[in-house]
């Protein structure tokens, strides 16, 4: 028998079924290479749907917990997005425990290929934080298990993450005014890049007024000239009056401060992670704000990413992601009907779906 752990090794290396980010996930592989220098976690929260799909991260972690933490997190909820998009996918995620500035080696990307292949198919890769269209296309040197890539088709998922924002807006919009018709109506966005100046543009040619900040002037400039926006601090965006406020940029943005100071009674965006807090899903909801959970909502990338084909019909595609605004309008009379904070009624909708897979 071993010498017990010391109080602080045992902390450290807590085991991944009581971590508290642990949900059932089928399978966590640590994959490491000493001649590229390769670690990665790779997790795989749910096949029930189909392959576990979901990007790969290359961040520059503090730890191996903060690492595993992220992956567990994170591919838990892509189980949850691919489910409520309607996709026959599970979830999954990959992180890569390196630098993305100065540690990418095409050696560092064949072993990550040679670490996918190995699950066999039951996890699929894609870009996530970090990691390029390019070093994907090194990836799949090694495993077919890759989406995003030229051979699969369709390449940055941005605009159709857009363009499901733009529906998704709609959809809230209309919900709470009984219109869908957005002419004249103030939109605040928060964060012009990818997604956000493509929703930007398409509010703008829906006769929206605009309101935009970002933390980058050039942005601001263009969507000022472009779309006849109004720029509004960073750190006001959230409390700007206006019918629909729609953060673009990072997560956490919605916590007790800013949903005290809201100035719009509908929130739709693109960012990933707007709830500070889970509770705070109940927190709009009491404050009679309509929040479009933000993992409906911004499944156009991914779905993108999951139907594309060689090709270029991207028919199939396009119907999907409109199909966004319907997911959404059936989120928001459940959530009325019985009463309940619009995030844990997507959450219950995907969970049906789970659970109606089971055999
Ligand atoms: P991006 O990096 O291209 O754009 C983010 C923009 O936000 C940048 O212009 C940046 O300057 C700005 N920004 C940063 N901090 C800000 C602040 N405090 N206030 C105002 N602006 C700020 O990212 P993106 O691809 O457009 O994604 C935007 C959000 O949508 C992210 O949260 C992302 O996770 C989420 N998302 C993106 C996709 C996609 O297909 N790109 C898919 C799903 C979710």
């Amino acid at each position: 028998m071993n010498a017990p752990l010391s109080p602080k090794v045992a902390a450290t290396f807590a085991g991944v079924f009581d971590h508290p980010e642990f949900d059932g996930h089928e399978q966590i592989v640590h994959g490491f290479d000493a001649a590229s220098g390769l670690r990665t976690i790779i997790a795989v929260h749910s096949t029930r749907l189909g392959p576990a799909l979901g990007g790969c991260r290359m961040w520059t972690y503090a730890s191996d917990a903060d690492a595993l933490t992220d992956a567990l997190r994170l591919s838990r909820g892509m189980t949850y997005k691919n489910a409520l998009a309607g996709l026959d996918l599970g979830g999954g995620k990959a992180v890569i425990l390196a630098d993305p500035r100065k540690d990418k080696t095409s050696a560092l990307f064949a072993a990550f290929g040679n670490a996918v292949d190995r699950l066999g198919g039951h996890y699929v890769t894609a870009e996530d934080v970090g990691i390029t269209a390019a070093d994907m296309e090194q990836v799949a040197t090694r495993t077919a298990h890759v989406r995003g890539t030229r051979a699969t088709g369709l390449g940055d998922p941005s605009p159709y993450t857009a363009l499901g924002v733009f529906v998704g807006i709609r959809a809230a919009f209309g919900h709470r005014f009984g219109t869908q018709d957005l002419k004249g109506r103030t939109v605040c966005v928060q964060g012009l890049g990818h997604v956000g100046m493509d929703v930007a543009r398409r509010l703008h040619e829906a006769g929206a007024k605009l309101v935009v900040a970002d933390i980058h002037a050039p942005a601001v400039e263009r969507a000022v000239t472009e779309f006849g926006a109004t720029a509004c601090a960073t750190d006001e965006a959230h409390a700007v009056a206006a019918d629909v406020f729609a953060p673009c940029a990072l997560g956490a943005g919605l916590n007790d401060r800013t949903i005290a100071e809201l100035g719009a009674p509908v929130i739709a965006g693109a960012a990933n992670n707007q709830l500070a807090e889970p509770r705070h899903d109940a927190a709009l909801r009491a404050r009679g704000v309509l929040y479009a959970p933000d993992y409906a909502i911004n499944a156009g990338g991914v779905i993108s990413i999951a139907l594309a084909s060689p090709g270029g019909d991207d028919r199939l595609v396009r119907d999907k992601v409109v199909a966004i605004g319907a997911t959404l309008a059936h989120i928001f009379e459940r959530a009325d009907a019985t009463d309940t904070p619009t995030q844990a009624v997507a959450d219950s909708i995907a969970e049906e779906r789970l659970t109606a897979r089971r055999d």
